[in-house]
């Protein structure tokens, strides 16, 4: 059974391409029948950041990627958070020791900062294991010795010499590595905790993970995970390995940080981050008003195509059509007009029943109360074809709940005359003895008495918008009048006209 996993490590908010890594794993599990994982990689206790998991977890719920096993709802394999499954990882890096594929050391954290000091471009191993404080090279007593006083240690792999160590990536090809570029990675800490390289390893083991998708930057990790599944006799159970392109920045020079979104002004993360030490805010896709169908959409483009022109898929269209040979090497540029772009168009795509809910928090939150659901549902959908972020919908459809708060006179009032005022008073007369309200009839209405005043239509529909609306925005002027009501409408020109 096709079992993937998302392993992060809850260091702070999650960036767009650690969504697409989610995505990814779970198209293709769910294109494949599989379970989805997710692992919390929490061993790192310096780079441990409180509030961390549940905002993953909640981005996970946000996106409706949800995991078939996690810390959560647990599972077969629990538990799925490595801090609580530390007790596990000592004995491998034991027995790697044992079989001499791995060894102590104890230099101290000082004598170590001595020697990146020292050497530019200092690595640990090959030649260097040798004038480090290590089992390899002090006398086996000494060691013994070491080990029986307490003295803090690590556990290093120890790298083959002049080898170069190759796998198939399902999405590079062939991939290989030379052992002398790498260094002898710590497996076990000092304060007994497994470092990622060893607990990713035999976690991705235990819980049977067969295909493992993550971004191209662990590429250089990979030959030290290849290693440790040849060493621990696991080699014919390793997972496939899928490193994912990166996502660049819009000009293709690097990949896209955090930075990048602040000094070009759109998110990086999923949701709002904010830091629980610095109080900093990273602002999010989500808060932006972007629709979780949307970002997702857009995050699948991000180096995948079905091969056809077709760029609008739901999630289970993209389960069914994913595939690994059309995810590109190469990396993605992210486009911020794009991705706006796909929001505009699920937002078109969704029915307003769909969008009510998020639609109503938003009118709410600006202190517009939507008590009267067959009207709010015809507003959304009147304006939605108008929207792009969640938040236009307040700025094109405030007005069919409260008065406008300012009028645009400059686009009326230069060519105002007292022949358009008297026009308009008569008009709200006319209105006044309409006994029904419609649409349609209003604007045959309308147009009849603008020609029996001889104005052009051009001369008065421009300001009847503006005495509803405010502006020169907004759907059919006679489909607004029509949801505002006989007394709305009346209302409104008689304000403007004052
Ligand atoms: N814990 C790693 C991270 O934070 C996981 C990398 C992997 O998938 O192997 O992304």
């Amino acid at each position: 059974k096709v079992r993937v996993r998302f392993a992060p490590s809850p260091t702070g908010g999650l960036h767009l391409g650690g969504v697409r890594t989610v995505l990814f794993n779970y198209l293709f599990a769910k294109k494949h029948g599989g379970d989805f994982v997710l692992r919390i990689e929490d061993t790192d206790q310096n780079r441990y950041v409180e509030g961390a998991e549940q905002y993953i977890l909640d981005c996970l719920n946000w996106c409706g990627l949800i995991p078939d096993e996690s810390p959560v709802v647990g599972g077969h394999f629990a538990p799925y958070r490595q801090s609580e499954r530390k007790a596990i990882y000592r004995e491998y890096a034991e027995k790697l020791v044992a079989q001499g594929h791995a060894y102590y050391a104890f230099d101290t954290p000082e004598e170590l900062e001595q020697k990146r000091k020292d050497v530019p471009n200092f690595q640990y191993g090959h030649g260097h294991r040798y004038d480090m404080r290590n089992s390899l090279n002090l006398p086996l007593h000494e060691v013994e010795e070491l080990l029986h006083d307490g003295t803090p240690h690590v556990i290093r792999i120890k790298m083959p010499e002049d080898d170069s160590i190759s796998f198939h990536d399902m999405i590079r090809g062939y991939v290989s590595f030379e052992t002398n570029q790498v260094d002898d990675k710590v497996l076990l800490k000092a304060d007994g905790m497994p470092t990622y390289h060893l607990a990713v390893v035999v976690d991705d083991y235990l819980m049977k993970i067969t295909h493992a998708f993550r971004g191209e930057e662990w590429l250089p990790s990979a030959p030290v995970h290849l290693l440790l599944w040849e060493y621990l006799g696991w080699k014919d159970e390793m997972p496939q390995w899928a490193h994912l392109p990166l996502i660049l920045k819009p000009d293709g020079h690097g990949k896209l940080s955090k930075r990048d979104g602040a000094r070009l002004g759109f998110p990086v993360y999923a949701m709002n981050w904010t830091d629980p030490k610095t109080g900093e805010l990273t602002p999010g896709f989500r808060e932006l008003g972007f629709l979780p169908e949307a970002f997702l959409n857009l995050l699948a483009m991000l180096g995948w195509n079905d091969g056809t022109d077709q760029e609008i898929f739901t999630l289970d269209e993209l389960v069914e059509r994913f595939s690994l040979e059309r995810v590109s090497k190469a990396g993605a540029k992210f486009d911020f007009e794009k991705a706006k772009w796909f929001n505009a168009e699920w937002i078109k795509k969704l029915s307003a029943e769909d969008l009510k809910d998020k639609v109503a928090t938003l009118f709410t939150e600006k202190g517009i109360s939507v008590d009267n659901d067959e009207k709010f549902l015809t507003v959304i959908g009147l304006i939605k074809d108008r929207c792009v972020l969640l938040a236009d919908f307040y700025t094109q459809g405030a007005y069919f709940f409260e008065q406008p708060k300012e009028y645009d006179l400059n686009a009326v009032k230069p060519k105002w005359t007292d022949a358009k005022t008297a026009f308009f008073n008569e008009v709200s007369e006319k209105f006044s003895a309409n006994e029904t309200w419609e649409a349609h009839d209003l604007e045959a209405q309308f147009k009849a008495f603008t020609e029996e005043k001889g104005f052009k239509i051009g001369d008065v529909m421009l300001p009847f918008r503006i005495m509803l609306v405010g502006g020169k925005f907004g759907p059919h002027v006679f489909d607004i009048a029509a949801l505002l009501g006989k007394d709305e409408t009346i209302k409104r020109i008689e304000k403007a006209l004052k």
